[in-house]
């Protein structure tokens, strides 16, 4: 179904406004104007964001910064969305494990930060669904970008 990608995306940082202060990390939100409409599952793409600035803001030390963006690729007819934080980063020999089920970088470094390793693993799973995919690059103590996209309507998928 088309969706309002950008209600969907303001929303998502509503939501997530107090966990970012608590933490004292300054979530902001860099979205163009207008966003064309996309093929989504609504809901899908909502626990995609949830895990992504839950895992920002979790990974960010005091003073840091989470910016939640939405970039219009026209020629690829497709958003990308990225979710940039300024935190403590993934060390290179764990990034090409790090959206498997269950793998978490040495939980001594994340601040006894709790989780179960799901999380990417699972928004991996929910973006692959929409025949797009989702990437990470990140710097040790530098911080991590999480990026995905999700299809333009007209352009979408069927089913
Ligand atoms: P869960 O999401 O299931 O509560 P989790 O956050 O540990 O637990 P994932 O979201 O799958 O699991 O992330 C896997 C691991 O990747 C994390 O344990 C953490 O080590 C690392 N990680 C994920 N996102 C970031 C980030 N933005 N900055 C630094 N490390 C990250
Ligand atoms: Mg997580």
């Amino acid at each position: 179904k088309e969706a309002d990608l950008h209600r969907l995306l303001h929303y998502a940082a509503d939501r997530f406004s107090m966990f970012g202060e608590q933490q004292d990390v300054q979530l902001s939100l860099e979205v163009p104007d207008k966003l064309p409409p996309v093929y989504i599952d609504l809901d899908a793409i909502n626990q995609v964001l949830d895990n992504l600035l839950s895992n920002a803001i979790k990974y960010t030390p005091q003073g840091g910064k989470v910016v939640l963006r939405a970039k219009i690729n026209n020629h690829q007819k497709r958003v990308l969305i990225s979710i940039e934080d300024t935190g403590i980063g993934i060390p290179s020999r764990d990034l090409k494990r790090i959206f498997e089920r269950f793998y978490r970088v040495d939980k001594a470094r994340s601040r006894g930060q709790g989780g179960t390793g799901l999380g990417l693993a699972i928004a991996r799973e929910l973006v692959q669904a929409h025949g797009a995919d989702i990437e990470i690059t990140s710097e040790w103590n530098v911080g991590t970008t999480v990026t995905f996209w999700v299809p333009f309507a007209q352009g979408g998928k069927t089913g």
